[in-house]
């Protein structure tokens, strides 16, 4: 059992962050966000894919002056992005759900003041996010993009808003390699009760971002370390959230959707099984009944193998089982088999 370190909670439009609350996916869209269709193109099919917030980056005036229309025709709740610009933080604060903005870096006390006065006056929150690639001057200097040096920008910048009695806060301490990434929000964790946002930044294609996602998300949410988390994949949305909510349901951290068993094939396999597979995989993954789906790629073994599966499939030469909880259902012929086979899948998913 992961037990969850004891967070404070915060509110992001509807969803809730931290404490008993779900571990929620979030991701950024790619376009200008002053081209409002294209934005909210990019959102549509972030909900789709399963999203739970969206964030978009607000560059200028355009960007900022498009968050009104985008937020009010927007299914997810938005955070505005902003570098050092105060007034942008100031304009996005007046509709957005939340900013993620570094206090420290936007120019001093008074800039502060007035930007949690208004994300105070709508109730939203204000992520820190510490990236090891732009830390302070001073920090890097003394520490280099050390984990330590981040876990110290973390705490400047949580005690801009302490200092003003803001503690609508949530943080995220990311590096490009999982170690740096992992070590930062371990030193982090038992300093601040804030909700992380987890994140490895920088972190490459679909391949390697999925690995290192995969390698520090699951190091940090197995020591009960996360409560929100975004997959960063470079030129990519809805994979993004599909690897976010695959390594939640893997860690056991979301029940939602399909889990695939398949078998490894071996000299005794008869069919060509990696299609099938991915075709089941394709097939179900808007499913989101949490469901066992065994894809075995011989009889021999599969009826002990499939026991735990929900709807399994039993190849064979010419022909194939299916296994509903252990019981097999019928042995159909190769070419027919497939489809029995999602029959049977849609019938559990309803
Ligand atoms: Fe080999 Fe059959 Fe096991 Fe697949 S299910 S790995 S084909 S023994």
């Amino acid at each position: 059992m992961i037990k969850r370190y004891p967070t404070r909670k915060i509110k992001v439009g509807n969803v809730e962050i931290g404490g008993d609350a779900p571990i929620s996916v979030q991701s950024m869209t790619f376009s200008k966000t002053k081209n409002i269709n294209d934005t909210l193109e990019q959102i549509n099919r972030l909900y789709f894919a399963g999203a739970d917030i969206v964030r978009v980056a607000v560059l200028d005036e355009e960007d900022a002056n498009a968050l009104k229309e985008i937020k009010e025709k927007s299914p997810l709740p938005i955070i505005a992005d902003i570098h050092f610009n105060y007034k942008l933080g100031l304009k996005a604060a007046e509709v957005v759900d939340g900013l993620r903005i570094n206090p420290g870096n936007i120019g001093g006390k008074e800039r502060v003041k007035e930007i949690v006065k208004a994300c105070k006056a709508r109730n939203i929150p204000i992520r820190i996010g510490v990236n090891a690639g732009s830390l302070e001057e001073h920090l890097e200097n003394k520490y280099g993009q050390t984990p330590k040096a981040m876990v110290e920008s973390a705490l400047w910048h949580i005690k801009f808003l302490e200092d003003l009695d803001f503690l609508d806060i949530k943080v995220s301490l990311k590096a490009s390699d999982v170690q740096r990434t992992v070590e930062a929000y371990r030193m982090l964790r038992p300093l601040v009760d804030y909700p992380f946002h987890l994140g490895v930044t920088e972190a490459g294609t679909k391949f390697h971002a999925t690995i290192k996602s995969a390698a520090a998300f699951g190091a940090l949410l197995l020591d009960g370390i996360g409560d929100t988390l975004r997959v960063s994949i470079t030129g990519e949305l809805e994979e993004e959230i599909r690897v976010g909510k695959a390594i939640l349901k893997d860690l056991g951290l979301s029940k939602e959707g399909v889990n695939i068993i398949s078998c490894p094939t071996c000299g005794r396999i008869e069919v060509d099984l990696p299609p099938i597979v991915e075709a089941v995989e394709e097939a179900t993954k808007d499913i989101k009944k949490p469901l066992n789906l065994a894809v075995m790629g011989c009889v021999v073994n599969a009826i002990g193998e499939a026991k735990e599966a929900d709807v399994a499939i039993a190849c064979g030469k010419g022909y194939g089982l299916i296994i509903k909880k252990g019981e097999i259902i019928g042995k159909y012929k190769e070419d027919e088999l497939l489809d029995r086979f999602l029959e049977e899948v849609k019938k559990e998913s309803e």
